[in-house]
């Protein structure tokens, strides 16, 4: 049947959750992985600056915080993520990118998944990758001013220089892809997020994929170790 492999991919079940640094590719793959195999990305930096394009009072009380490289307090972006899953089926595939991003939001959200029957996650992929690369690569990042998509000067970059493939939109730097803001989210990520490591190493579900390959690398990686989990 035509249509048969591709429901085949989109049916086999992975809950995921995509941890690294900012720049270390997770958006990137998770738009890949939803190419393919219509894994749902959820990217919490992306629906906070949905919030702040709508206006919405929750973006506008996260911009103070994104801007400067901080993080959004935890019960905002807890409440926000959790209303998002709830969306979904409970036996949707998702890629979770950017959240959770501290041990109190891993908490709530395994206790979340319990509470609501949904199924736990399955794995948790780190993206290891060099500050040296993190801060080369951020420099060239430019995100769609009018849909959010993101590209590279080098490594994505768009047909017509400057413009959105996707809406036409004008392409620019985002405000805390500067070398000053970038430092501050490594700082906050090293104290905030690198603990998670660990959490959930101690549950058994923590991979690692290097997050300094070309995109089509990488992905082979991530695609190597889905195959050797049995998740795809
Ligand atoms: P990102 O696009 O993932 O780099 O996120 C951009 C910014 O949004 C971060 O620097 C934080 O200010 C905020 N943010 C995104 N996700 C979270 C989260 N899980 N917890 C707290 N703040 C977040």
């Amino acid at each position: 049947m035509a249509g048969s492999a591709a429901v085949a991919e989109i049916g086999t079940g992975m809950r995921l959750i995509f941890l690294g640094p900012p720049g270390a590719g997770k958006g990137t793959q998770a738009s890949l992985l939803l190419q393919r195999y219509g894994t749902v990305a959820l990217a919490s930096g992306d629906i906070l600056r949905e919030a702040l394009r709508r206006g919405d009072p929750i973006g506008r009380q996260a911009h103070q915080y994104m801007e400067s490289g901080a993080l959004v307090p935890d019960e905002v972006i807890t409440e926000l993520l959790l209303q998002r899953l709830e969306t979904l089926g409970k036996e949707q595939s998702f890629v979770l990118d950017g959240f959770p991003r501290t041990e109190a939001q891993a908490r709530a959200l395994d206790v979340w998944l319990a509470r609501t029957g949904h199924k736990l996650i399955d794995r948790v992929v780190d993206f290891d990758i060099s500050e040296e690369k993190i801060i080369r690569r951020l420099a060239g990042r430019r995100i769609c001013g009018g849909c959010g998509a993101s590209y590279h000067t080098e490594n994505l970059p768009p047909r017509r220089e400057g413009f959105c493939n996707r809406c036409g939109g004008e392409l620019r730097m985002r405000e805390d892809d500067r070398p000053e803001t970038i430092r501050k989210r490594l700082a906050v990520y090293h104290k905030q997020t690198e603990p998670l490591l660990n959490f959930y190493r101690n549950q058994g579900k923590l991979r690692v994929v290097p997050g300094d390959l070309e995109i089509e690398s990488q992905y082979e990686a991530l695609l190597q170790l889905l195959k050797s989990e049995q998740m795809v």
